[in-house]
């Protein structure tokens, strides 16, 4: 089975089609999404109507959790407090209960999907203690997270101290030895942070034991463009270009 693992799109409709175009092209049997599929871009409705359509497995992040729940913003950005107020406003009833439906955590043939850590949701994994607070924690061999908006992997052997961190900005390939575990992050599709403008998105190979990290062009003044259309903020349109 060949997995297309998709994190942190954030309502970038452009970014999103543009990974799916490529992940149907490397035959993809079905589609897992870490969460975030709204907040700071354009298209939060038509986010969530490609996601929904997909077959596969599908968790939230905080930005989902802020759109469903207000008050969760409080500990956002003033940037990213007047989106995700913005996606709050434009979500259909269908797409917010989508969202709600969403589970927080799941496991798909032993790998663990969450969004920032095992332990905790909310919680960034940059580092290699951080990562170790997952390791400490996971069973199986595999996990996929997000939240960061990096792409990157963590490896670990339980003889050694810490976690090994190999960022991945412009993509690699990983075979899973079956001696050690692993965390990866596929970056993000809609607002990548690691240098690299370009949509991030994973390929699982579950039979062969492999994951490849991808990143693909996408139409990014497009994005920007209906983002000042709909009056978000000029900075969060900016950075799509920055890749930051
Ligand atoms: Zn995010």
């Amino acid at each position: 089975m060949r997995y297309a693992i998709m994190s942190d799109i954030h309502s970038n409709l452009s970014a999103l089609e543009e990974a799916l175009r490529v992940a149907e092209e490397a035959k993809v049997d079905r589609y897992l999404c870490l969460g975030d599929i709204v907040g700071y871009g354009p298209s939060p409705n038509e986010c969530c109507e490609l996601v929904r359509s997909l077959p596969g497995m599908f968790i939230r992040g905080n930005h989902d959790e802020a759109a469903i729940q207000p008050g969760k913003e409080m500990w956002f950005t003033p940037a990213a407090r007047a989106c995700i107020t913005w996606t709050r406003e434009q979500l259909t009833a269908e797409n917010l209960a989508f969202l709600e439906s969403l589970p927080e955590q799941e496991v798909v043939e032993g790998a663990i999907m969450c969004h920032g850590s095992i332990p905790n949701p909310d919680l960034y994994t940059t580092t290699p203690e951080e990562a170790l607070l997952s390791f400490q924690v996971m069973g199986g061999q595999l996990t996929f997270f997000g939240h960061t908006h990096y792409a990157e992997w963590f490896r670990y052997n339980r003889n050694s101290e810490l976690p090994v961190e190999e960022p991945r900005p412009r993509g690699g390939f990983l075979r899973l030895g079956r001696d050690s575990q692993f965390m990866i992050n596929p970056g993000a599709v809609g607002q990548p942070r690691d240098g690299n403008h370009q949509a991030g998105f994973v390929i699982w190979d579950q039979t062969a034991g492999t994951v490849e990290l991808l990143r693909v062009d996408y139409n990014v003044a497009d994005t920007q463009r209906r983002m000042l259309e709909a009056g978000l903020p000029e900075n969060m349109a900016l950075r799509l270009g920055l890749g930051i």
